[in-house]
C-alpha cells in the first residue's frame, strides 16, 4: 500500500515567445524503445543539477532540479516520475523566455506531468523544478536514522535509498534504469556535519545560519537509482587502492570499528580491476555505515558510495560474531562487484535484475574463495543453491528472467531466485565455459557496454563469442524457465574399467506429485564420476542421456556441486554411495546430504535414506559439514515438537555427537584457530542449549548472571548465542533483566540484538509482551519489525494475528519495498491450516492480484508442510526406532584441531 500525496502545482501559464530548443537534438536518443516503461518516450534526460536543503528535524526537504534533456518528438507535455513530492513551480527553458508548466500528478503511477500549454518542438531544453519532499523513517527515498553516539547523545543522520524506484521520492526524474544521465548534487547541510555523495566534494562554502553548501563533482553517466546522498556527524577513514581512494564513512567515534571493512575494500578493488579488465572509473569508493536496519536490504551499491547498515559493516569486538566479521567481507565484495555489474553496465529493465544480483552474489563468493580459502565459501555456495531450490521447487516460483510491470513487482524481484539461483546458474555456466573463457567473455561484455544498458542475451553473446559454444541454449533453459531439474540415475553396468549409466531427466517438485504434471526439460551440463575416478561432463539433450565414465564403483552425479539440479539414486545405489561416503569430497558430501533431505522430505524416497546420509557424516569432517549435520538433526528435533519421546532420542543423538566436538574446540575462541571452527562454535552452543544439554544450559545461566555486573563476562562474538539460550527459556524476571540490558545497550547494533532477543521467548505470555513493546516508541523506528520477526520464529500464528490486528501501526516499521513480503514471512513458519485462510483473506482485501506472490508463496509453504508432516514424522520415527542407540556409531576421530588451518 503506497500512500502518495496529491501534488497541487499550478504555475500560471504566462504568454511568452514560444520556447525553442537551444540546439537541435545534440544528443542521440540512446534509450531502448523496446524496454517496458511507464513513461512516455518523448524526451531523454542527459544531466541533472540538483540542490537539496534537508530539514532533518522536521523530516522534510526542499529541492531544485534543472534537467538538461532532449525532446525527441513534438509534445505539449513531459511526464516524469515523482512520488510524495510537492512541486511548487516548473518551467521549460530553451532559447527565448521559459515556458511555465502546469503540473498534474498520478499518485498510482508515481508520475508528474508538466503541461507547457503549447507544443514543444524536438531539441535540447532545460526543465527546472522547485519542489519539496519528505524525509522518511524507513529506508526509502531520503530517510533519517536516529542513534546514540558513543558519548550517549541522541543524533540523527540522513541517507538515501533509491533502488528499485525511489529516486522519484528525492527528485522528479526519469526514474527508470535505462535513462542514464550525469548528476551534479549540491546540498545545504549543518556546518558541523559531513555530507557524502557519489563523487568527491568539489567545493564547500559556509552559509548563514550555521549551514554550509557542499557541491559534489559531476557523476559519470548512470541510472537514477544509483544516486546517493548522506549527511550526519560522520567520521571517515581512507586507504589508497591504486588510483582509487577507498573509504569508510561512519558515525563519529566509530572509526576503529571500520578498519576491517576498509582493509577488505582496499584488498578487493585491485582484484576486481584485474578480473573485469576495466578499472574502477570513479576517483573514490566510499562505504557508508548507517545505524538501524531494514526489512528489505542490508547494503546498496550506489556508485562510489555504497550504503551498508552498521551491523553488516562495522566490526565491534563487543558484539560482532566471526560469521558477521566474514560477512563484512562478503557483503562488501557483493556491493563492489555491482560497481561494474549494475553501475557501469546496467540492466535495461527490472526483468533482468538477476544480471545484477546473481552476478554480484557469484562474484562475492569468488572473491571470498580467492582471499579467504579457509572460510568455506564453497559450502556456502551449495547452501545458497539449496535455498534457491527450496523456493524454485514450489509452483509459486518464477523464472530468473521475469516480466516486471509495476514498482511492486520490481520490489518483489529481490528474492532467492534472483540472487541465489542466479549465482548458482552463473557458477554452472562458468564451469561449462571454463573460468578463463568466462572471464574473457565478461571483460568483452563490460568493455562493449560500459555506461550503457543491457539485456541478459548481451552477456550470453559475449561469452559465446569468447569461445563457450552452446552456452546460450543452456543459459536460456535455466533463466527463462522456472524450476529444478531432477536427474534420475539408472542402473550402472561396468565393463573394461568403465561405468555406463543411463540418466533420465525429470523435474523436481516439492508440491506436485510426479506424474501429475508435465515436467519441463533443460539442457543440463552434468558432471558425473565413479567415486575416485575422473569426472565426465555431458549436456543432457532430451529425456535420456547415456554416460560412460572411467572407473567402476558408486556413481556420483553433480561431482563438485556446481550444477543446478537434484540427483535421485535408486535405493541400492544410494546405499553404495553412503557406504563410500568417506571417499567423497566434503563439498560433495555436503551436496549429497542436502539433496537426500530434499528428496526424502518431498516424498521421492523414504526419510530413512536422508537420515542414513546425515548419520554418515564423519565426526572428523570439516566444521561446515558437521554444522550441516547438526542443522539437520536440529530441524528434525523441531519437526517432532510435542513428541517428547522422539525429541529425547534426537536430543541424545545431538548430545552424543556434538557435545564432544564442543568440548574439543572449547567454549571460547582461541587465537589461530581455523576460521570455520570460529563460525561453528556459536551453532554448537545454540543447538546444545536448544535441546537442554545440562552443561551448556548451566553455563548460559552462569554467564547471564555474570553479565549483569560485568559486560565483558562473555566474548563479544558469543554474547548473542549465550543470551539467546537464556532468552528462549526466559521467565518473566529474566525477560525483565534482558529488557533492562536492551534499554542500556551502548551501541546501535547491540541494542537491536537485545530487542530482537526479547521476541525470542518460548513462553507465549512473554512473546506477547515483546509484541506490545514493538508498538511503543522505545525500540526505535527500525528495530520494531525485528522484534516481531523474532516472535514469528517461535510463534508464527501469534505474530500474524498481532500484525493483522495492528497493521496500520506495524506498517510504519517496514520499508515500503518490503511490506508485501513482510506478512508472508511472518506467517510462513505456521503449522496451522487456519493461517492459510487468514493469509488469503488478507491478500484478497489488501493486495493487488499482481502483487500477492509473497503471500501465495507463504500459503504454499504452509500447505506443503501440512501435507507432508505426518509422513515425514512416521518415516523418521521408523528410522529412529531402528536406531535406538541414535545414529550408527561414527568413527571416534577427533574434531579438527583448533589450531589447524586448511
Ligand atoms: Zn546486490
Amino acid at each position: 500500500m503506497r500512500q502518495l500525496f496529491v501534488l497541487l502545482a499550478s504555475a500560471a501559464v504566462v504568454c511568452a515567445a514560444p520556447v525553442a530548443p537551444v540546439a537541435a537534438a545534440p544528443h542521440a536518443d540512446t534509450v531502448d524503445l523496446n524496454v517496458p516503461t511507464q513513461l512516455p518516450r518523448n524526451a531523454v534526460p542527459h544531466h541533472y543539477a540538483i540542490t537539496i536543503t534537508p530539514h532533518a528535524e522536521a523530516l522534510g526537504f526542499d529541492g531544485t532540479v534543472a534537467i538538461d534533456l532532449d525532446v525527441t518528438k513534438p509534445t505539449r507535455t513531459l511526464t516524469l516520475n515523482a512520488a510524495n513530492l510537492t512541486i511548487a513551480r516548473a518551467s521549460l527553458g530553451g532559447r527565448g523566455a521559459p515556458l511555465p508548466a502546469t503540473v498534474s500528478n498520478d499518485e498510482n503511477g508515481q508520475t508528474a506531468t508538466f503541461d507547457f500549454g503549447r507544443t514543444v518542438a524536438p531539441g535540447a531544453y532545460r526543465l527546472t523544478i522547485d519542489y519539496s519532499g519528505k524525509i522518511n523513517t524507513q529506508a526509502n527515498g531520503l530517510f533519517a536514522l536516529d542513534y546514540k553516539n558513543p558519548a550517549g547523545a541522541q543524533k540523527r543522520a540522513i541517507f538515501t535509498q533509491f533502488e528499485p524506484a525511489d529516486a522519484r521520492r528525492f527528485i522528479p526524474s526519469w526514474d527508470e534504469p535505462d535513462y542514464k544521465a550525469t548528476f551534479d548534487l549540491t546540498a545545504r547541510v549543518p556546518a558541523d556535519q559531513m555530507a557524502v555523495g557519489n563523487m568527491p566534494v568539489a567545493s564547500s562554502r559556509p552559509l548563514a545560519g550555521g549551514l554550509k553548501e557542499v557541491k559534489f563533482q559531476t557523476t559519470p553517466t548512470m541510472s537514477s537509482y544509483l544516486l546517493f546522498f548522506g549527511s550526519g556527524e560522520f567520521g571517515r577513514i581512507t586507504k589508497m587502492a591504486g588510483k582509487t581512494e577507498t573509504g569508510i564513512v561512519m558515525g563519529r567515534g566509530n572509526e576503529a570499528k571500520a578498519r576491517t571493512a576498509l582493509d577488505a575494500e582496499a584488498e578487493i578493488l585491485p582484484y576486481y580491476n584485474q578480473y573485469f579488465g576495466t578499472p574502477y572509473p570513479l576517483p573514490k569508493l566510499d562505504n557508508v555505515a548507517g545505524p538501524g536496519q531494514s526489512q528489505f536490504f542490508s547494503a546498496m551499491e550506489n556508485w562510489g558510495s555504497i550504503f551498508t547498515f552498521e551491523r553488516v559493516l562495522l566490526d565491534d569486538p563487543a558484539v560482532t560474531t566471526d560469521r558477521e566479521r566474514q560477512a563484512i567481507f562478503g557483503v562488501e565484495a557483493h556491493e563492489m562487484a555491482h560497481q561494474w555489474f549494475g553501475d557501469l553496465v546496467t540492466m535495461a529493465w527490472w526483468d533482468d535484475l538477476w544480471l545484477n544480483e546473481g552476478f554480484a552474489s557469484w562474484m562475492a563468493t569468488k572473491a571470498t574463495k580467492h582471499f579467504h580459502p579457509d572460510w568455506g565459501a564453497e559450502f556456502g555456495a551449495v547452501g545458497a543453491r539449496e535455498g534457491a531450490m527450496g523456493q524454485d521447487s514450489l509452483f509459486t516460483t518464477h523464472p530468473i528472467v521475469q516480466h516486471i510491470r509495476t514498482v511492486e513487482q520490481a520490489n518483489q524481484a529481490f528474492d532467492g531466485i534472483t540472487y541465489s539461483k542466479g549465482e548458482s546458474v552463473i557458477s554452472m555456466l562458468e564451469g561449462y565455459a571454463s573460468p578463463a573463457t568466462w572471464q574473457r567473455g565478461i571483460q568483452a561484455y563490460i568493455r562493449a557496454h560500459q555506461y550503457q544498458n543491457t539485456r541478459t542475451d548481451d552477456l550470453w553473446r559475449a561469452v559465446e563469442a569468447a569461445g563457450a559454444k552452446g552456452l546460450t541454449q543452456i543459459a536460456h533453459d535455466f533463466t527463462l524457465q522456472p524450476g529444478v531439474p531432477l536427474i534420475r540415475v539408472g542402473a550402472v553396468t561396468c565393463a573394461a574399467g568403465q561405468s555406463h549409466v543411463t540418466l533420465t531427466q525429470d523435474e523436481f517438485s516439492a508440491d506436485r506429485k510426479p506424474g501429475s504434471f508435465t515436467p519441463l526439460s533443460w539442457h543440463v551440463p552434468l558432471r558425473v564420476a565413479a567415486i575416485g575416478g575422473r569426472p565426465v561432463t555431458v549436456v543432457t539433450s532430451g529425456r535420456e542421456t547415456q554416460v560412460t565414465v572411467p572407473g567402476c564403483g558408486p556413481i556420483l552425479v553433480n561431482a563438485g556441486q556446481t550444477g543446478y539440479y537434484r540427483s535421485l539414486y535408486p535405493a541400492a545405489a544410494a546405499e553404495q554411495l553412503r557406504a563410500s561416503f568417506s571417499r567423497v569430497d566434503p563439498v560433495d558430501q555436503y551436496g549429497l546430504v542436502l539433496d537426500q533431505q530434499a528428496l526424502s522430505r518431498a516424498g521421492y524416497q523414504p526419510m530413512g535414506i536422508a537420515l542414513d546420509f546425515t548419520a554418515a557424516i564423519p565426526a572428523s569432517s570439516p566444521p561446515e559439514l558437521s554444522a550441516l549435520g547438526l542443522g539437520v538433526w536440529t530441524g528434525l528435533y523441531e519437526t517432532f515438537d510435542g513428541d517428547k519421546a522422539a525429541q529425547a532420542q534426537i536430543a541424545a543423538i545431538i548430545e552424543q555427537r556434538y557435545a564432544p566436538m564442543l568440548a574439543q574446540i572449547g567454549l571460547t575462541p582461541k587465537a589461530g584457530e581455523n576460521p570455520t571452527v570460529g563460525t561453528f562454535r556459536p551453532q554448537l552452543i545454540a543447538a546444545l542449549g536448544n535441546v537442554g544439554d545440562p552443561q551448556v544450559t548451566a553455563e548460559a545461566r552462569r554467564l547471564f548472571a555474570a553479565l549483569q555486573t560485568n559486560p565483558n563476562a562473555v566474548p563479544g562474538g558469543l554474547k548473542r548465542t549465550w543470551l539467546g539460550i537464556v532468552a528462549a527459556k526466559a521467565d518473566a524476571a529474566t525477560w525483565d533483566q534482558l529488557h533492562a540490558m536492551a534499554r542500556n545497550a551502548s551501541s546501535a547494533t547491540e541494542r537491536q540484538n537485545l530487542y530482537s532477543l526479547l521476541g525470542s521467548a518460548e513462553d507465549e505470555a512473554l512473546a506477547k509482551r515483546a509484541l506490545d513493546l514493538s508498538l511503543t516508541d522505545e525500540p526505535g523506528k527500525t528495530v520494531s519489525a525485528g522484534i516481531i520477526g523474532a516472535v514469528a520464529r517461535q510463534h508464527p500464528d501469534l505474530a500474524l494475528d498481532f500484525v493483522l490486528a495492528h497493521w496500520p501501526q506495524v506498517q510504519n516499521f517496514v520499508d515500503l519495498s518490503a511490506q508485501s513480503r513482510f506478512i508472508g514471512r511472518i506467517a510462513s513458519g505456521s503449522h496451522n491450516a487456519a493461517t492459510i485462510a487468514k493469509l488469503d483473506a488478507y491478500a484478497n482485501a489488501n493486495i493487488a492480484p499482481t502483487a500477492r506472490k509473497p503471500v501465495d508463496q507463504a500459503i504454499n509453504v504452509i500447505k506443503v508442510r501440512l501435507a507432508s508432516e505426518a509422513r515425514i514424522k512416521s518415516e523418521a520415527g521408523e528410522w529412529l526406532r531402528a536406531h535406538p542407540a541414535g545414529a550408527p556409531a561414527a568413527p571416534a576421530a577427533p574434531a579438527p584441531s583448533p589450531t589447524e588451518r586448511g
